[in-house]
């Protein structure tokens, strides 16, 4: 067991570093970050932030000798470097889960050799791949780069083979999967710890809605039937096994309307749609992640209210800074922002948590936060 008092390594440091840098502080530990931005959410309140690039042999020798183990916010970072720092000290996740994790033909293919069922999908790496790929997955569908998307990034709504074309040399002719649209009914995603010893704890089921590919809300307890929680608990821990995987991970999947349940992605890491835990479970996403690379028993996965989070993307600072009183003065609103300081259109700024049964209450006050400007 790692204990506090011992630092803890994380690779990135983004929104998922910093929340997961307050949980490892919360219980006594001290946090080392790398990342090349100086000013990243985590690094700024690391006991220590290496800035450098995530290839920079220095740095990963630092980090590596100065850790009791390091983790990662953060599933494009190479293998390499992974493997790299294993020589120093332990990595959780390996390299070897995260390889599968970021490339989308690697991920897909992996996902059904586990015997589970995702969205009809072709590999196209070439141009010469294009035709055969559209005779094996129906229109409309979705061409997405196997590597280095997020949040919908690098993926683009194709009707028939020479959009296919067009789309496959205007995302840079490298390798994609052409993947069949589903006809949505709903998307749901299990995020789990898995521990060293390979044990895993589900936390309570999301139900999540996106919009423009950007995860937009998650709502706990999911409407689902029985059915569908057992399947997909079951299917997200027999892929964690699969990846002999340590850490925090969540699986997302889709539900079509014809009634298949689906496994979309797995992120090899904490997951925007189990922000949630922060407020309303015993132990969030973050002080897992920390449970588990440090060899720590669960934290009760438990849910002790109904929650309904919704993100705040850079779109509702258009007018400036938002009425955060909107939100403040409900007691059962739980706000976090990350320390951003550029708001984009699409850049995840913070969330808020709304502790109540009521989702539209939710979309309401996001309504008001989002116009209350102009
Ligand atoms: P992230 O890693 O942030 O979840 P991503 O860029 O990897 O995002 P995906 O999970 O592939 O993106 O897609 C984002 C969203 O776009 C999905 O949650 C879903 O709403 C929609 N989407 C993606 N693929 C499909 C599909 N095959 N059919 C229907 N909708 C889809
Ligand atoms: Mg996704």
């Amino acid at each position: 067991m790692i204990l506090p008092g011992a630092t803890l390594g994380m690779l990135g440091g983004g929104q998922l570093g910093r929340m997961f840098t307050v949980a490892a502080r919360t219980l006594g530990y001290r946090v080392m970050v790398l990342d090349p931005d100086p000013d990243s959410p985590a690094g700024r309140i690391a006991d220590e932030h290496i800035h450098a690039a995530y290839s920079d042999t220095w740095a990963l020798e630092q980090l590596g000798k100065s850790c009791a183990v390091v983790t990662t916010e953060f599933e494009n970072i190479s293998a390499d470097v992974l493997r790299q720092l294993s020589e120093y000290c332990p990595v959780r996740p390996s390299a070897s889960a995260v390889e599968i994790a970021q490339n989308r033909i690697r991920e897909k293919t992996f996902i059904r050799d586990n015997g589970l069922a995702t969205a009809e999908f072709a590999t196209i790496s070439s141009e010469d791949d294009i035709e055969a790929a559209c005779e094996t997955v129906n229109f409309p569908a979705i061409l997405k780069r196997a590597e280095l998307g997020y949040d919908g990034k690098g993926q683009v709504v194709v009707e028939d083979i020479a959009l296919v074309a067009s789309a496959f040399s205007g995302l840079g002719k490298l390798p994609c999967v052409l993947e069949e649209k589903i006809d949505l009914e709903k998307e749901i995603s299990v995020i789990l710890g898995r521990n060293v010893q390979g044990e895993s704890q589900c936390f309570p089921i999301a139900e999540n809605v996106h919009r423009q590919g950007i995860l937009h809300s998650t709502t706990v307890p999911a409407s689902v039937s029985q059915r569908f929680e057992e399947q997909a608990e079951t299917a997200a821990i027999r892929l964690a096994d699969a990846l002999d995987f340590c850490g925090v991970m969540a699986v997302e999947f889709f539900i079509s309307t014809s009634g298949d349940l689906l496994v979309n992605e797995i992120a090899p890491r904490t997951h925007n749609s189990g922000h949630y835990t922060l407020d309303a479970c015993v132990t969030c996403q973050f002080e897992q992640q920390v449970r588990m690379v440090c060899g720590l028993p669960f934290g009760d996965t438990r849910l002790l209210s109904p929650v309904t989070m919704i993100n705040l993307l850079g779109d509702v600072w258009q007018e400036g800074s938002p009425p955060w009183s909107v939100l403040l003065s409900d007691p059962a609103v739980k706000l976090h922002l990350y320390g951003k300081q550029q708001a984009r259109p699409g850049r995840k700024m913070g969330h808020f948590n709304y502790l109540g049964e009521d989702r539209s209450h939710a979309e309401k006050l996001f309504s008001e936060l989002s116009h209350g400007n102009g």
